[in-house]
């Protein structure tokens, strides 16, 4: 169980209700909550990861401006608000280990499974699993933990995690359950 750990990816303001909103983003906004919460009390490394761009980066050619280092569209939105002793990275583009420490940060901690949640399913979630399977951990995918802009796009994201870099999809519950 220590060699868990929780990387929340994208959750600010931007992707939920601004630049580019996701409705959708709503019903997994409890969830995650939770996750933090069990997290936090269970001693599991809690780390955002969230897009901190700037007016340079290749992203903004297809998304536009969003989420930019140091605005509120950047900011984590307040219902996921981090705690003391959570870590916060930047990232510059969709994976949260794309020339970010996080791979440094959690081999110092030993962790095995990367438990991943936030948003987009099949874009941020997946490069994330992807780099994470490169780099020898295990992605793990609460399924009511993530979101996208579609359904579709949600189921295809998480089969594409599941197939190609033998990601666990679960549900919160089972985490929650698991860290108690
Ligand atoms: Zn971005």
């Amino acid at each position: 169980m220590p060699t868990d750990a929780l990387v929340v990816v994208d959750m600010v303001n931007d992707f939920v209700t601004g630049k580019l909103p996701c409705p959708r983003a709503e019903r997994i906004i409890p969830n995650i909550r939770r996750l933090l919460d069990a997290a936090r009390r269970a001693d599991i490394p809690v780390i955002y990861v969230n897009d901190a761009h700037l007016p340079t980066d290749f992203e903004l050619k297809i998304w536009g401006p969003h989420s930019m280092k140091g605005t509120e569209g950047a900011a984590i939105i307040p219902r996921l608000a981090s705690k003391k002793g959570d870590v916060l990275l930047d990232k510059q583009t969709y994976s949260a280990f794309f020339e970010t420490p996080l791979d440094s940060l959690l081999r110092s901690l030993k962790v095995e499974d990367v438990v991943i949640a936030g948003l987009h399913t099949n874009i941020c979630a997946r490069h994330t699993s992807a780099d994470a399977f490169f780099r020898g951990y295990r992605p793990v995918i609460p399924e009511d933990g993530v979101e996208s802009f579609t359904d579709q796009a949600h189921r295809d994201g998480l089969e594409y995690i599941k197939t190609n870099y033998l990601g666990e999809i679960t549900v919160s519950d089972a985490l929650v359950k698991k860290w108690r």
